[in-house]
């Protein structure tokens, strides 16, 4: 808490002129050099108290260029240095996180909203993409074939280029670094954005990188907005790839501006609107307070920002009223604001989520738990405070049983039979994740393998390897990242056949 002080005391000394500034060439640099556009800036907030914390620069695209010339110019070496060295430098990188993980904890916590608690958690795995892609490149296997005797087949890969690494602001340090652990370890060179709402330990990730010896130029870190930054930075010719975590819609214009590049390798990692289906056995005693609490930690973890949360939950009929009651004291008991419940990330983040209340208020929806305008209004919290929200007689068509709200808010809907509870999950354009609640192992397995998503949870949530495919079905993404999934985005494979 030593260093939680004085990052406080830190941001209010400062008042708002801690100015973070791109990272290209292995400096710190300002983008005002190139075009006098380069130096407009963008004001970022601590969403906990509303007050300005730091400025960045909304980099124009002519610095894009600049910063993407430094990774193409960085990717001769780099691809071609070996896996022992790669994988050292990265080593290091995880361990200089490791050393510096409560000062990194803190900033995101200031920087997002989040609860302290909940950031040392993503450092951890900030830390973790970082071991893991490590030692992944150590044992990679690849495949050869004898074909009847007569060629031998092998495949050949090598690092597909230079690549543009987006990530949004709900988890940004974990999810930035789950794009630049594996490329930098592949033998890529990049261009890393984060979003220009949380870019504060993006920003410091810079000097973790130097310290660590990663070569000048091999990960460029630059700052901005969307719409000016990152679409120039992803449209440029000399990009050879792109892995994108965002909004669907962000998703849906970064494949307009690149298609005409057909070769250009695409990952994107894009919204889900998560169903939770709740089984009558799933509420016997035994499992009951499990049931409970994985559906809850699902709905409201991070404030209900985690891509992966389950926020249209479905309940078996016999067992609706109960679960519907159970849920909502334990939330109530467990889910605190200011204790396990931060601050959502941006007053226009908030104001998006209180639209979808006011709507559910004139819709005659049931508040269980929540209300519209949130209780703590906006200007007598000074912070962007959204109580844990419960919904219930929320009609099959509204928007807001319908759209990713992407915040602490829930709706609760009864089913009948398990055809219902699989048709009721599949209807939605998303196909993120889903989680399964049941005891029955023939309908884990009957229910699962229907249900449109690219990660069922069953009993659990938020469980992860990091080998394992990652990504969405439908509107929810294209790709998987993840082990040598990752390693499909960022190399390149070309067969052999060499005469036996
Ligand atoms: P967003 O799409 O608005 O922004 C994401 C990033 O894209 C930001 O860095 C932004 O500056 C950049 N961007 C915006 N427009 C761009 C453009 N035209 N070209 C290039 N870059 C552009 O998303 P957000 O509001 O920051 O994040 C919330 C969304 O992210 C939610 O939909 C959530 O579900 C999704 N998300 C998905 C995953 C996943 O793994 N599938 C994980 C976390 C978040």
């Amino acid at each position: 808490c030593d260093t939680l002080d004085k990052a406080t005391a830190f941001i209010k000394s400062h008042n708002g002129q801690i100015s973070l500034r791109n990272f290209v060439g292995g400096q710190y640099r300002s983008p005002r050099n190139s075009s006098a556009e380069s130096s407009q800036c963008i004001n970022s907030f601590e969403p906990k108290t509303g007050r300005l914390i730091c400025t960045l620069p909304c980099t124009q695209p002519d610095a894009v260029e600049d910063a993407i010339r430094s990774a193409r110019s960085a990717f001769p070496t780099w691809s071609k240095t070996t896996r022992a060295e790669r994988s050292a430098i990265l080593r290091r990188v995880s361990e200089l996180l490791q050393e510096h993980r409560e000062l990194f904890a803190i900033w995101e916590s200031i920087d997002q909203g989040k609860t302290l608690e909940r950031a040392r958690i993503e450092v951890d795995r900030a830390i973790s993409n970082f071991s893991y892609f490590s030692t992944f490149i150590l044992h990679e296997q690849t495949a050869a074939r004898m074909v009847d005797g007569v060629a031998l087949t092998y495949e050949h890969r090598s690092p597909a280029g230079v690549f543009a690494l987006i990530s949004p602001w709900n988890m940004p340090l974990y999810l930035l670094t789950w794009k630049i652990a594996p490329c930098l370890a592949f033998g890529c060179t990049a261009v890393a954005k984060p979003s220009e709402v949380t870019s504060m330990t993006a920003f410091l990730l810079g000097e973790i990188f130097q310290k660590a010896g990663v070569p000048p130029g091999v990960i460029n870190i630059i700052l901005g907005d969307g719409v000016t930054t990152g679409a120039a930075l992803v449209a440029s010719t000399l990009i050879n790839g792109v892995s994108f975590t965002g909004g669907t819609q962000t998703g849906i214009a970064i494949r307009r501006l690149t298609a005409h590049q057909i070769g250009k390798h695409l990952s994107l990692e894009l919204g889900g609107k998560n169903p939770t289906l709740v089984f009558a056995d799933s509420m016997e005693s035994s499992v009951r307070e499990r049931t409970i609490r994985v559906a809850a930690m699902a709905a409201f973890e991070n404030q209900g920002e985690i891509c992966l949360c389950g926020s249209r939950v479905y309940v078996e009929k016999s067992v609706y009223q109960d679960f519907v009651r159970e849920f909502t004291s334990y939330v109530k008991a467990k889910y605190i604001m200011g204790q396990t419940v931060g601050a959502v990330a941006s007053l226009q983040h908030y104001d998006k989520i209180r639209r979808y209340l006011e709507l559910a208020v004139e819709q005659k929806a049931t508040f269980h738990l929540g209300s519209a305008p949130p209780a703590l209004a906006q200007k007598e919290a000074q912070g962007y405070w959204v109580e844990p929200t419960i919904l219930t007689d929320v009609a099959k068509d509204s928007a807001v049983q319908i759209d990713e709200i992407f915040g602490p808010v829930v709706t609760i809907t009864p089913f009948e039979t398990e055809e219902e509870a699989v048709q009721l999950a599949n209807d939605s354009e998303y196909g993120l994740a889903a989680i399964l609640l049941t005891t029955n192992g023939a309908r884990m397995r009957r229910v699962g393998e229907q249900l449109e998503a690219g990660l069922v949870w069953i009993n659990c949530w938020l469980v992860r390897e990091l080998g394992t495919p990652f990504g969405g079905m439908k509107n929810s993404g294209t790709g998987r990242e993840g082990g040598e999934h990752s390693r499909d985005v960022f190399t390149v494979v070309r067969t052999l056949h060499l005469p036996a």
